[in-house]
């Protein structure tokens, strides 16, 4: 079969925030550029982003409590250097998009108005009402796009091309057609955001099936801490759509059934504005305990009642409108019901802090570059304070541009190799196998059983007997997986093989956050063990890099954290 091979000066996968801020920076540094998204760009989940993206900006702000803000919410997980690095980046970050026309809200006075998220001790989230992912991807797209960097979209890579150390493309199909291509490049960039979606209860787009991370690990290339999954406290009861952490912060409160207001118990100085992981234990602990609101009583109530009408139109606008369709709920009327819902993946691909890969500590993938919710670089530890994943995504996004702009003009750096067809053989297999396979296994249903479990299982609290369940489980799902059939095997926007591909992605990085949740015997950030209830940095305070081999067998190292700036103390709040 003779495959169309397409050449760029650099591949960019991944057309949420990271990837456009790439793609625009390596365009204005001339490069050719080539964005390729399974998605329309403006229909990443970056776009859902409501509450902020954080910047020291203020005269009583500064630098140094932004990172020791975001270093304490890691749980002292996070690397330091790399979160000095963004911190510090932070504002330049906010002049270069409001450079390029982002319309944030603003103070009488005229400055960028800074709203309070968990965990900060200062109001530094810049915001456009809520509306702030949007209001950034529709920004950068248009300058990107306006600059001439060239959108393959509706696209679904499904491999990269790697050979020894180094990578040299991507090989992708066209999801209208089914037509498959080679891209063909000096330097690929994965930018394919988080994998919240293994879990039932989240509030992910139905793309994030951290598709990006499997198709790494599959080439044998490790994986970093990625059994700390965040789950957000504020997630609709029953479905998980997002609250934005900007309802806490303008002043919504939580109560319980018998109308206490119970952070009381768990952090009385920061209350519910406590980091993420602190609030989504006291709210699942609430109910666990029975003191849940609801038919099930499985949802506490969030009451922004005395935030008032206006405020609530002129800031939360969106929020509203999600609770009234979805609940029935007005907020400006009455409380709220919710509860907590898996929403961000601290883990993935492991990074330098020029976005390098790395295969370990000390040596790099050539030709490969992450960033955003799919690289793990480390700047969030155990859990992520709101407002920094955008920083993150635009930060780094552009960061790694320049470092690919730099590489690609090193002309020892990068290797440049032709394509051969045969690089396309795997994804081909995988879809003929697919297509073809006549079993009596149903991916809406595997899919269904592994969301349910992992909420189950590998949630909030997680426990050796919970989490050797889920693995006993996963085994059973990837044994079944072998054995589906879908129904549609035409050529023309075929989602059935899309979600099939998808569903063995997330059966692959699944098996990574459990085998890191088991191996970690400790209480850290967003990863919670009830039999180990404690931070344990004497055994603990480290990375964990997971392998997996042919067999579907994870391998686990561990590698020091950057320490540096800041010591771990007791974390409290
Ligand atoms: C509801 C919600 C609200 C949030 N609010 C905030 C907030 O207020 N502040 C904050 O800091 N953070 C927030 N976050 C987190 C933040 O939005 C994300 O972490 C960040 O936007 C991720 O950006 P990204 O560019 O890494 O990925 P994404 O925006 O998720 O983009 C991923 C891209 O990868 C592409 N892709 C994936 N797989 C493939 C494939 N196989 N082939 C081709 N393309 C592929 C997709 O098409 C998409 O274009 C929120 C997240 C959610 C879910």
């Amino acid at each position: 079969m003779n495959i169309p091979i397409h050449r760029f000066d650099a591949i960019i996968v991944g057309a949420g925030l990271a990837g456009l801020a790439a793609a625009r920076e390596l365009e204005s540094h001339g490069k050719h550029v080539a964005v390729i998204s399974k998605l329309h760009p403006l229909r990443s989940h970056s776009g859902a982003a409501q509450g902020g993206i954080n910047a020291a900006l203020k005269d009583k702000d500064s630098i140094d409590s932004h990172m020791f803000d975001t270093i304490k919410g890691s749980d002292y997980l996070a690397d330091q250097d790399a979160v000095k690095l963004m911190c510090e980046g932070a504002p330049e970050t906010i002049r270069w998009v409001e450079g390029m026309g982002v319309v944030f809200s603003r103070e009488k006075n005229g400055d960028i108005a800074q709203r309070p998220f968990g965990g900060q001790s200062f109001p530094r989230a810049c915001y456009a009402k809520d509306r702030t992912g949007l209001t950034l991807l529709q920004t950068i797209f248009e300058q990107a796009d306006r600059d001439g960097v060239e959108y393959w979209d509706e696209w679904y890579v499904a491999d990269i091309i790697q050979e020894d150390k180094n990578v040299y493309g991507v090989v992708a199909y066209n999801l209208k057609t089914l037509e498959p291509a080679i891209f063909n490049a000096k330097a690929v960039m994965l930018a394919t955001g988080g994998y919240a979606r293994a879990y039932k209860i989240n509030s992910n787009a139905h793309a994030n099936t951290g598709d990006g991370l499997s198709i790494y690990a599959r080439h044998g290339l490790p994986l970093k801490d990625m059994e700390f999954v965040q789950f957000h406290p504020t997630g609709l009861a029953g479905t998980g759509i997002l609250i934005s952490e900007a309802a806490r912060g303008e002043g919504g409160r939580l109560f319980n059934s018998e109308g206490e207001r119970f952070m009381e118990k768990y952090a009385p100085e920061k209350m519910e504005l406590a980091p993420r992981d602190l609030v989504s234990r006291a709210i699942t602990k609430e109910i666990l305990e029975g003191r849940g609101i609801g038919p099930n009583k499985d949802a506490v109530y969030l009451d922004l009642t005395h935030l008032g009408k206006d405020k609530i139109l002129s800031r939360l606008p969106e929020l509203r409108d999600l609770a009234i369709t979805f609940l029935g709920l007005d907020m400006i009327q009455e409380p709220i019901m919710i509860a907590a819902t898996a929403h961000y993946s601290m883990g993935g691909i492991p990074v330098d802090n020029e976005g390098r890969a790395k295969l370990n500590q000390e040596h790099r993938i050539h030709g490969l570059y992450a960033a955003g919710e799919c690289a793990c670089v480390s700047v969030h530890g155990a859990n992520r304070l709101g407002a920094n994943s955008l920083l993150e995504a635009i930060f780094f996004g552009r960061h790694v541009g320049q470092t690919i702009a730099s590489d690609l003009n090193d002309k020892d750096f990068l290797i440049h190799k032709k394509p051969d067809m045969k690089d396309a053989d795997r994804m081909l297999n995988e879809i003929n196998n697919i297509l073809t396979s006549s079993g009596d296994e149903k991916v809406p249903v595997l899919r269904a059983e592994l969301q349910e479990s992992m909420t189950k299982n590998a949630g909030v609290f997680r426990t050796e007997e919970s989490l050797l369940k889920q693995r006993r489980k996963l085994k059973n799902l990837r044994e079944r997986f072998k054995n589906i059939r879908i129904d549609d095997k035409s050529k023309i926007y075929n989602t059935d093989l899309q979600e099939a591909l998808e569903l063995g992605h997330m059966l692959d990085y699944s098996l990574f956050i459990i085998e890191g949740a088991i191996a970690r015997k400790e209480s850290r950030g967003a990863h919670f063990r009830d039999d180990y209830p404690k931070r344990d940095d004497k055994n603990f305070l480290k990375h964990t890099y997971a392998t997996m081999n042919e067999n579907g067998e994870i391998n686990m190292e561990y590698k020091d954290v950057q320490l540096g700036i800041f010591e771990p103390q007791e974390r409290t709040y």
